[in-house]
């Protein structure tokens, strides 16, 4: 048995950043970089007009002559002299020798005869060469995450794709003789299997879609063909049940018999103290108990952090925010704990029917607090520390 800590520590050792992969930027939204990205043109290009106004070469009084106009895509030169201006338009090449684009609400032009109206500051309205950035400079660091934003500054400097981590393949497995599919009765003795779509909803929201599931009955040599089968195919593998010491538990035992390198069995928490974390050649296996409520909890405090750090996001760890409790709690036993909660202005409410059975708590929930192994009891006004689920 290790400690919160432990597990968390030996989880982050063993799972190392994912191999990487090149690809179109729109299929790499939400991917994390996995080298800087370096610009290969200035952007902007050129010196480039900030308004829809005129480009002057500016000279002591503030009446000018308009020579040409420069729309944007124009790629035509024209030469100023001082006291010489051209209508210009957001976007459009300024010429070299214009130092100043005056927006044309401040202007008045008669002809060719342009007056501006008030003063003039040399640079203004004008995106110098390389503004945003330069060539060869830094675009974004490694580990920046692919968003919309990501995708647009990219694609503004030529950039068509990019390296970044792999996302895991995982396959999730629930183990259990009671369990129906949803659609068929439900008879006597029986109950929905659920824990596969929670956990597959849960990837899912966090953009992980590599997913495959599976069943298997309690049956040991099923268990084993099985998971021999989902360890060879992904790099991750979520287990469902069958983790415990009951008779007709049987993963742990075939787990081992497949050649699976244990890393920890067993965590002083609850929920979730019969959680497995092992390896087989390159693929992670979470065995998570079978009550719904800690293999979520688990999940999120275990699973959902290594995944992220194999994905390369550098915010990989799992964030504890201070609050004020609303209501006391007294802990049973010394383990460490996770409890159901509730975050609110007024501070977090930690809710009743915290079974690891029970998913009604969980589904009303939207963060965990933390009970450190010490801690035995919580009062009204304690500061205690949370995770806020992810929405
Ligand atoms: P186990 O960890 O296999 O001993 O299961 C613990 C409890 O969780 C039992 O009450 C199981 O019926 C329940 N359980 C196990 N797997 C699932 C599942 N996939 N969906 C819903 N409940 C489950
Ligand atoms: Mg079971």
């Amino acid at each position: 048995m290790v400690s919160v800590g432990e597990a968390a520590q030996l989880v982050a050792n063993n799972c190392k950043t994912s191999d990487t992969v090149v690809v179109n930027l729109i299929d790499a939204v939400g991917m994390y970089l996995s080298k800087p990205v370096f610009s290969e043109i200035n952007m902007p290009p050129f010196r480039q007009s900030a308004m829809d106004g005129y480009a002057l070469c500016v000279h002591e009084s503030n009446n000018y002559e308009v020579i040409e106009e420069i729309k944007a895509g124009d790629g035509h030169l024209v030469e100023l002299n001082p006291g010489q201006a051209v209508r210009i338009f957001t976007g459009a090449a300024v010429p070299d020798s214009a130092n100043a684009v005056i927006m044309q609400e401040r202007t008045e032009v008669d002809g060719i005869e342009l007056t501006i109206l008030g003063a003039i500051t040399i640079g203004d309205n004008v995106r110098p060469v390389g503004e945003q950035v330069k060539e060869n400079e830094l675009a974004l660091s490694e580990g920046t995450k692919i968003t919309a934003a990501v995708v647009g500054f990219l694609t503004s400097l030529g950039i068509a794709q990019v390296e970044v981590y792999q996302r895991p393949k995982i396959g999730i497995i629930a183990t259990g003789n009671e369990l129906i599919e949803v659609g068929q009765p439900l008879s006597y003795g029986k109950i929905y299997e659920s824990n596969t779509i929670m956990l597959q909803a849960a990837l899912q929201a966090a953009d992980y879609t590599q997913l495959t599931t599976f069943k298997v009955a309690d049956n040991y040599e099923a268990t084993r063909l099985i998971l021999d089968k989902i360890i060879a195919e992904n790099d991750v593998v979520l287990i469902s049940g069958g983790i415990s010491v009951g008779d007709y538990d049987y993963v742990g035992k075939a787990l081992l018999e497949l050649g699976t390198e244990q890393v920890f069995y067993k965590v002083k928490q609850r929920p979730g103290k019969p959680l497995f974390f092992g390896k087989k050649n390159r693929t992670k296996i979470f065995a998570l108990p079978g009550n719904p409520a800690a293999a979520l909890s688990c999940f999120y405090v275990y699973v959902l952090p290594a995944l992220h750090k194999m994905t390369g996001n550098p915010n990989y760890e799992t964030h504890l925010v201070n609050k004020k409790a609303i209501n006391a709690f007294a802990k049973k036993g010394d383990r460490a704990q996770y409890l159901k909660a509730f975050v609110s202005d007024a501070g977090v409410e930690i809710l009743e029917g915290q079974s690891s059975a029970m998913l009604q708590t969980f589904a009303v929930a939207n963060a965990l607090v933390f009970v450190p192994e010490e801690l035995m009891e919580i009062n009204q006004g304690d500061t205690v520390e949370v995770i806020y689920l992810p929405t």
